[in-house]
């Protein structure tokens, strides 16, 4: 059976390509739209899949949809992510080429659902072996675990990822699943201790406190309500409607069985998580200039499940270790600085029991290298966030989104001229906003903002958050930036605005300099080393104490990371899923025209578009289009021998293409405008 080309979906497009005016943005969302009130959420430009959020489940991810998108041709069945796994998979396999799918879309848009899609898919892409379904089971269930962990409400995603992730998975030379490696990016651990209104912490505390029979709460010296602790409460929505904490750790429980978790193991990881709620309640008071701990029960809990003495750890949440001629010394601490010390401790040993996390995940899924093998890697990773108070945290993840763009700009662009070049076709340039200007506004070395956050914090004396912000507003100038002496009215004296290729963003710098130093007092740190619990004292090691060298900052660190990011999906060959949020209520069949205006907008999928078109709507290899449409032309029907290309030239010319309706490269056609298409495709209906 012949397929039919699906040129003209049910409804609307399926190919922006073939959009008569292609500069109209209009004609753009009003395709958007059209199908996504057909619950027709994907939608073609070229190669890229555009995917807008139906906030609700639709029945098109069975196996029966895994099967139908096996192995076929991608244009010749309507758009689907499964569409673009299979194609970045069999190209992967025929080129023997590592891929890379890049997922990108503000927070709550589906990149993360798209990466479970895909991981699906892809586990399912091979036959039934025991040892695959080993394999398999380890990269799906893998995922509910580190969710839980690197996942919280937020108010614009119920489950919204706070990490970044990117996934190899490896493949045998057989196309065979074998491994996976995780790389997590910049954990927002600042949600441990603190929750904006209508927010929650990490899912893994509720989850806890809902599942736990009362044994383990007892165990655990937990009850099961939430608001009874402070660094679960303070967002005041401790219950989502939405979520099943109690179902969703029977789940997380599964998953660490499966990535071989000990009991031993679970046991400890669980006296973790329900330390830091422990933590959470001790509080300070002051006698005499003097800081205690003022509850003692909390503090005992704490030291009780993480294995350590006691007043080691009152005194080291009260005390400060100082090293001065020599020789050890311990000054107190007031108050607050206790509170800070108990919540830089919280904060550390969650963000390193997540990387221990993750390490044991990898530990499971490692594979031996062998010969032939090929890896394709899932990048989900935060969304361009703006929040009513914008902090350290959405500047790293903001700058993130800047050099993930960055890439698909370069990329999409390079390779689409590439191929003009290749195919030996001429072609106009297209303009586009080049976002490099804001990267290096970001991270240039010496000028960029990061390099004078680092030199503040390196500076010895008195530096704070207004130093910092000062020292910007004396050095930067860029139009990307902006600061309180640039616009009064909109940002105050404690803020800057960055002009992201996303839309303008308001940062405050409190907390600044303290998230960029992210420093953990020494004896936090030598507590934490001498503890029982054998997570605990491997995430915190010796060798750091005694190394004499500072620590890299947060914000260095991520740089870093992200550019070794960067070269990695550069090596690969790249797909791309630009997801789109229809809406701001995270409600089902609400089509907010000015929010996904914007989205459209600044993911540049119109400019994306003209460069797809630069002239050219639809490209096919000759083969497939003599096959196609050669029952139009008598000289080609029923059997055409000759060079595939005279056989294009043929068909062209009996069907009365213009001349300059149509080009010819090296290996396939270029076609202008796509009504010529569609005519042809009557054609073809019509006989
Ligand atoms: P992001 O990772 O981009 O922040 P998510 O992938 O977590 O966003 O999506 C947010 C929510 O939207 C999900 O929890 C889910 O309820 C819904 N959602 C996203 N994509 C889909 C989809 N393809 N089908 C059904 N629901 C979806
Ligand atoms: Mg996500």
């Amino acid at each position: 059976m012949e397929h039919d080309l699906h040129l003209r979906d049910r409804v609307g497009l399926q190919d922006f390509v073939l959009l008569e005016d292609y500069h109209d943005v209009n004609a753009f969302i009003e395709n958007l739209r059209k199908r996504f009130n057909e619950d027709i959420i994907y939608t073609y430009i070229g190669p890229v899949l555009v995917s807008v959020n139906p906030y609700r489940e639709l029945p098109i991810y069975s196996q029966e949809y895994i099967e139908t998108y096996r192995g076929e041709a991608f244009y010749e069945l309507p758009p689907h992510i499964y569409a673009v796994s299979d194609m970045a998979y069999r190209s992967m396999l025929a080129e023997r080429r590592d891929q890379c799918v890049l997922i990108s879309g503000e927070s709550g848009a589906g990149k993360t659902e798209a990466t479970k899609k895909m991981l699906y898919y892809l586990a399912e892409a091979s036959h039934h072996a025991a040892e695959v379904d080993r394999v398999k089971d380890r990269l799906l269930q893998s995922n509910p675990v580190l969710e839980a962990f690197g996942n919280a409400k937020t108010t614009r995603n119920d489950n919204s990822s706070r990490f970044g992730k990117y996934m190899d998975i490896q493949f045998n030379f057989k196309g065979v699943p074998v491994g996976g490696h995780i790389l997590n990016y910049l954990l927002e651990k600042s949600r441990v201790v603190h929750q904006a209104n209508g927010e929650r912490n990490f899912h893994i505390f509720y989850q806890l406190l809902a599942g736990a029979d009362e044994r383990l709460l007892q165990r655990l010296h937990l009850v099961s309500d939430p608001d009874q602790y402070f660094y679960l409460k303070q967002g005041g929505s401790s219950q989502a409607r939405r979520i099943n904490d109690e179902q969703d750790l029977k789940v997380v429980r599964r998953g660490l069985e499966v990535v071989d978790f000990s009991q031993q193991e679970q046991d400890e990881l669980f006296a973790i998580v329900a330390s830091v709620i422990h933590m959470g309640n001790i509080t300070f008071e002051e006698e005499d200039h003097i800081t205690r701990v003022e509850d003692g029960e909390h503090a005992n809990v704490v030291a009780q499940l993480l294995g350590c003495p006691l007043d080691v750890l009152k005194q080291a949440l009260t005390h400060k270790a100082i090293e001065a001629r020599g020789e050890k010394m311990h000054t107190p601490l007031s108050p607050d600085q206790s509170v800070y010390a108990r919540d830089a401790l919280a904060k550390a040993v969650y963000e390193r029991l997540f990387t221990w996390l993750v390490n044991k995940v990898n530990f499971s899924l490692a594979f031996e290298e062998q010969h032939g093998q090929t890896v394709m890697g899932l990048l989900d990773i935060y969304g361009f966030e703006i929040f009513d108070v914008n902090g350290f945290e959405q500047f790293c993840i903001n700058y993130c989104n800047e050099k993930l763009q960055q890439l698909f700009i370069e990329l999409t662009l390079k390779s689409e001229q590439d191929e003009y070049l290749r195919e030996g076709i001429e072609w106009e340039p297209v303009e586009y906003f080049n976002n490099k200007i804001i990267c290096d506004l970001i991270e240039e070395k010496h000028r960029g903002i990061i390099a004078i956050l680092d030199e503040e914090c390196l500076l010895p004396g008195e530096t704070t958050d207004a130093t910092f912000l000062s020292k910007m507003e004396d050095t930067v100038v860029h139009p990307h930036f902006r600061d309180h002496k640039a616009a009064r009215k909109e940002i105050s004296r404690e803020e800057f605005q960055l002009k992201h290729y996303a839309g303008d963003v308001t940062y405050s710098v409190t907390g600044f300099l303290d998230k960029n130093n992210d420093l953990l007092f020494r004896s936090l740190k030598e507590a934490m080393i001498e503890t029982t619990n054998s997570i605990t004292s491997t995430i915190f090691t010796a060798a750091e104490m005694e190394s004499k060298k500072r620590p890299e900052t947060a914000g260095t660190q991520f740089k870093t990371s992200l550019s070794q990011l960067m070269v990695i999906l550069m090596s690969k060959e790249p797909s791309y899923i630009r997801c789109i949020k229809p809406n701001d209520a995270k409600r089902s069949g609400i089509f907010t025209e000015k929010i996904v205006r914007h989205q459209v907008k600044y993911l540049g999928l119109v400019e994306n578009l003209r460069v797809r078109r630069a002239g050219f709507a639809y490209k096919r290899n000759y083969d497939f289009f003599v096959h196609r449409y050669k029952s139009l032309c008598p000289a080609t029907w029923p059997s055409f021998n000759g060079p595939a290309k005279t056989g294009v030239q043929l068909i062209c010319e009996h069907l009365g293409y213009n001349p300059s309706s149509y080009k010819l490269g090296r290996t396939k056609i270029f076609v202008r405008s796509p009504r010529t298409l569609f005519e042809t495709e009557d054609a073809l209906q019509q006989r």
